[in-house]
Order: C-alpha cells, then structure tokens, then sequence
C-alpha cells in the first residue's frame, strides 16, 4: 500500500469550501471531545457508546439548530471521520502511545477527511479529480493512472491545499528504461544529469512576473491606502505570486516525475539547504528554485514508482573531486569547468560533478 498526495488547483471558492470543510472537521471534534469529557464525569461508557452518542446529539439535535445550519450544507462524511478520528485519539490515548486527545485549533493546521459510503470509488487518470462528497477538482500535476481508493484527506500547507489517499498495491507498474544517474543540483542549471541531460528552471518566466510584481508594488505604495483602486492592485499582486509558485511547482513536477519514471536508482546529494541558506547571496537563488521542495517530490514518488532514492553524504566533495581520475582540486564557484591538472580532462562542472554523485558509495 503506498499514499497518492496531489496539490489541488482550487479557485477561491474552492479554496473557501475546503477551509469551511476544514472547519467543520475542527467543530465536530472538539463538540465530542467536550461532551464525551461530560460523559465520562457521569459514570462508566465504552469509547464506542460515547462516539454513538455523540453522534446522535449531533445528528438529533446540534445539526437542527438554525445557528448551525450551515453544517448541513456541508460533506456529511467530514463529521463521520471526525468522530473517527476523535475515537482513535481515545484508542492511543489508552494503548499510551500518545496523550490525552486536545482541542483542535487552527493553528494546528488544517485538514479534515472524507470517504464514499459506498465503498472504493475510481479515480480515472487525468488533470482533475473527483472526491467523494467534495466534487471534481483540478490538479496540478494530473494522476498519470487510474487508482481505486475510499479514504481521502484534504489538507492545507502554506498557502496549499492537498488531496491525499492510500491506493492498494505494492507501486505503480512503470518498468524505468534506464539503470541510474547522478543528480547534481546547482543554481546555474537546476538539474545537471550524469548522462549530460540538463534542466534549466524556468528562470525567465518567473523574472518576468517578478519585474511585474515590482511595478504593482510601486502602484500599490502610491495608491490611497484602503480605496477600491488599492485593493484591486493588492489581487493582481496575490495573482502574480500565485502564478509564480505555479510555474515553479509545474517545473518540479514535470522534472521529479520525469526522473523516478526513468531511472531505477537515482543519487543525489543531500541537499544541505540549511548550510547554503547561511550564504546570502545563495539563499535567495535556492529558495527561488524550491530545493526543498524538489527533495520531497523525488522521495515520495521514487517510492511510488519503485526507483530507489540514494541521499550521498552531503560534505562528499562532488565538485572538488576530477571525475576521471580521482584528484582533488578546489575552485570558486564563479569557475565553470573543471579543468584537472592532474590528468588534463576539461568538463562542465555541474556534469563533473553529476558523474562524481554517480560514482559514490557508502563507506562500509
Ligand atoms: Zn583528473
């Protein structure tokens, strides 16, 4: 069994229907954490028979107050899995493999669960996704098969929302056509492979919205603080962030799949973000380009597809170190080839350096 997560692409009522789900979830667990607390101050129930009860006064008599019809608008299922939840809390509780059950807040996030009552439902391959209860919803990047699955979790990062479900098998069928590669990861090219492919991040694209992002900026500093004009500039700014992080994201996407599709064992360095966030000049290129990011894509779907995903040492000196012969040699970052004294071969650096990851071994 593995778990599927997809960013959604939601507009902003999309975005309003799941926090008002996220919400409800929120509302729902903590009315039955309270009232189970009440029933237990009365005498001796089961966790079952509370979480029975607790149902019944929300569906008999909580959810027919006119002050919280708005739940009724709502995923029935979201409430279903709240009580779930709230009932596995108690069972850890009990087992002691974690705390008394708190009140959820929204800081502490925000998610919340839905499934079909009918059982599994099929997902079809493609650019949207229909979750039971909740709708159809576009994707970033489209699910390339179909799945079958029951259970789905919505959740909020940053300023994202996410679909998650577990799918029941051992990974995806896809046979990579190729052994392995080395990945260098660098500013200069995002992606430097050690069978010479190269990928660039569309660091154009998003110069140009930047140098737009400046100009709203600017507007929206001389325009009369609160008025109409001044909020309409405040959207186009939100806009343009979005689209931003979209053509970021596109790109990794595009890329991590491309990779843990192709290769059976893919080496990469363990990106030391925060060593190369201590360099200021480094850290905005790197945060631009979303090394984080791109880690996490590549871990989870190497496991999806069932390549394998070696992390080398992270103080291994890639680009020191002449891929032909073995010599060492430092260089400034400024210097693009690695020219070796030792045995006179000339290389791209991000290329030397993609072959030297290739090479590398664990040391027993
Ligand atoms: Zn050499």
């Amino acid at each position: 069994m593995f778990a599927v997560k997809r960013a959604l692409k939601l507009n902003n009522n999309e975005a309003t229907l799941m926090a008002r789900h996220a919400g409800f979830r929120r509302v729902v667990f903590n009315f039955g954490l309270s009232l189970r607390t009440q029933m237990y101050s009365e005498g001796k129930f089961t966790d079952s028979k509370v979480i029975n009860e607790v149902k019944k006064v929300l569906t008999n008599y909580v959810k027919k107050k006119p002050e919280f019809g708005w739940m009724n608008q709502l995923s029935s299922r979201v409430y279903q899995n709240a009580l779930i939840d709230l009932k596995d809390a108690f069972s850890r509780y009990r087992s002691g493999s974690s705390g008394h059950p708190k009140f959820a807040s929204r800081r502490d996030g925000q998610s919340f669960t839905v499934d079909s009552s009918n059982g599994k439902v099929l997902l079809n391959a493609g650019k949207t996704i229909k979750i039971p209860t909740l709708g159809t919803f576009r994707l970033f990047e489209p699910l390339e098969c179909s799945f079958v699955s029951q259970t789905f979790t919505i959740s909020k990062e940053g300023n994202r929302w996410f679909v998650s479900f577990c799918v029941d098998a051992e990974r995806l069928p896809v046979p990579q056509p190729e052994s392995s590669v080395g990945i260098d990861v660098g500013i200069k090219s995002f992606a430097t492979l050690s069978n010479q492919q190269v990928f660039d991040a569309p660091k154009p694209l998003i110069a140009s919205a930047k140098t737009k992002l400046a100009t709203l900026q600017r507007q929206a500093s001389k325009q009369v603080k609160g008025s109409k004009n001044q909020r309409k500039t405040y959207n186009k700014i939100s806009r343009l962030h979005a689209r931003i992080a979209r053509i970021r994201l596109d790109f990794l996407h595009k890329l991590t799949t491309y990779l843990a599709q192709t290769f059976k064992l893919i080496k990469m360095e363990n990106l030391k973000v925060k060593g190369m966030m201590a360099n200021p000049k480094l850290a905005g290129a790197i945060s631009d380009l979303g090394f984080y990011e791109f880690k996490r894509q590549i871990d989870y779907k190497c496991r999806m597809y069932g390549a394998r995903l070696v992390l080398v040492d992270q103080w291994f000196p890639s680009t020191k170190t002449c891929s032909n012969c073995g010599s060492k040699k430092d260089r400034p970052l400024s210097v693009r080839t690695f020219d070796c004294p030792a045995c006179g071969i000339s290389l791209d650096r991000d290329f030397n350096a993609s072959v030297n990851i290739l090479n590398w071994e664990p040391s027993a």
